[in-house]
């Protein structure tokens, strides 16, 4: 009998009359036939009312703490969803992470899940039983319950699908499915049928986090199908599973503007071996992330270095580079953090050519100015203004024809 996990995000299940049409969605699919394992998140902003909570409780609330806290939320929901299907006529049993077997590591409030032992979940499915489990959560090997990290339901919901070899993974949320841009900045965005791992994972990395991040590796990791679907009509979503052929002919599949970080340049490097190698010691030593890195060919000796990080991060990359730039013997620095991250992202850039010419052609033609560059196999960034991200991106999304149905790219058509 086929096996699918269902998992229903807060904002599908925040009140009786959303649970009780989850409840819905569940039976029509235990009553065609299949056998249904139900993964919930906790109702609405419930987790964020419990942090705020234990933050005017203590400034510095214990990490175990926050994990017994936190973890209620999902707890609640699996409960009331069993309740929901039960007033239905149905059968369901729900059970918190620890009692369906999922063991963590012990990093609180970011745990990792080590194993499932799954037979408790075999057990009531063979009994014809939907099982119902609250997400997010785990326990250690020392007995502690540990939450995942926000977020951490769909990895849940992918974790289990893999251990229990499931043939598709829904994930119910509050948007259609996913998109060749965010449909706020463009309108004429177009939603996708289907993305390969790879792709949504360049896209959630710059922004666009419709699933948990970890959970799309997880389901790269064991071939899990994870269909993302609208919980409020009926619509058949996006489905994300791994690349096949077809999906080469899409040069581009999506495009964001991400706006979450900043610039720094050093100006007048000495430019001698280790520089760069001392500059980015330093700041990994600080705990700082960089990003995009350009070095600018040397004139007279000297060299300009500049790197983006986080924009929270801005502050101590400053303070950390001022502080060895006597050292590297720099002239000046300079920082900026009214940038933006413009990306095109698309499995068919492997095998096709003038992708990048075509992106900045575009920016030209909107007298954009690019003011950095990187690439990877499958994406290609620019940072930017700020203040011109919207249109670039709509421009864009023009240019690689993103808002028409995906036929075969011919270059310079
Ligand atoms: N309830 C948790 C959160 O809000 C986990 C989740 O929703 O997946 O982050
Ligand atoms: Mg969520």
């Amino acid at each position: 009998m086929p096996l699918t996990v269902q998992k229903f995000g807060g904002t599908s299940i925040a009140n009786a009359t959303h649970i009780k049409s989850a409840a819905k969605r569940v039976i029509k699919t235990y009553s065609a036939g299949n056998k249904v394992v139900v993964v919930v998140s906790a109702r609405g902003r419930m987790t964020d009312e419990l942090l705020e909570l234990a933050y005017e409780i203590n400034d510095r609330p214990s990490s175990r703490e926050l994990d017994m806290l936190l973890s209620t939320g999902e707890q609640m929901s699996s409960a009331l969803m069993a309740m929901a299907i039960h007033s239905l006529g149905y059968p369901a049993v729900s059970f918190v992470g620890r009692q369906v077997g999922i063991t963590t590591d012990s990093f609180h409030t970011n745990a990792r899940i080590i194993s499932i032992n799954a037979n408790r979940i075999m057990e009531e499915l063979s009994q014809d039983k939907i099982v119902v489990v609250a997400g997010y959560q785990g326990v250690d090997e020392n007995d502690n319950i540990t939450t995942l990290g926000r977020g951490g339901s769909d990895t849940t919901a992918v974790a289990l699908a893999a251990m229990l070899k499931a043939d598709i993974c829904d994930i119910y949320t509050d948007v259609d499915g996913i998109y060749t841009a965010d449909p706020h900045i463009v309108p004429e965005a177009r939603k996708l049928t289907k993305i390969s791992y790879d792709e949504i994972l360049e896209l959630a990395s710059m922004g666009a986090q419709v699933v948990h991040v970890r959970s799309i590796e997880l389901a790269k990791n064991y071939n899990v199908p994870i269909r993302v679907r609208p919980s409020f009509n009926d619509g058949t979503g996006t489905l994300i599973c791994k690349e096949v052929s077809e999906m080469e002919k899409i040069v581009v599949s999506g495009a964001t503007v991400t706006k979450n970080e900043a610039k720094i340049t050093i100006i007048g490097v000495y430019d001698k071996p280790g520089q760069a190698a001392k500059i980015f010691r330093e700041l990994a030593k600080e705990n700082v992330n960089v990003d995009m890195i350009i070095q600018n060919i040397g004139a007279h000796g000297l060299t300009d270095v500049t790197f983006t990080v986080l924009k929270g991060d801005l502050p101590i990359a400053l303070a950390t580079t001022e502080r060895i730039k006597g050292e590297i013997k720099a002239k000046k620095i300079i920082a900026d953090d009214k940038i933006a991250k413009l990306s095109v992202v698309g499995v068919g850039m492997r095998s096709h050519c003038g992708i990048a010419e075509r992106l900045f052609s575009t920016l030209s033609d909107e007298k954009i100015n690019i003011q950095m560059i990187s690439t990877s196999e499958i994406k290609i960034s620019c940072v930017i203004e700020e203040g011109q991200a919207e249109r670039a991106l709509i421009a864009v999304h023009r240019a690689f024809e993103l808002d028409k149905e995906p036929q075969a790219f011919t270059r310079g058509a």
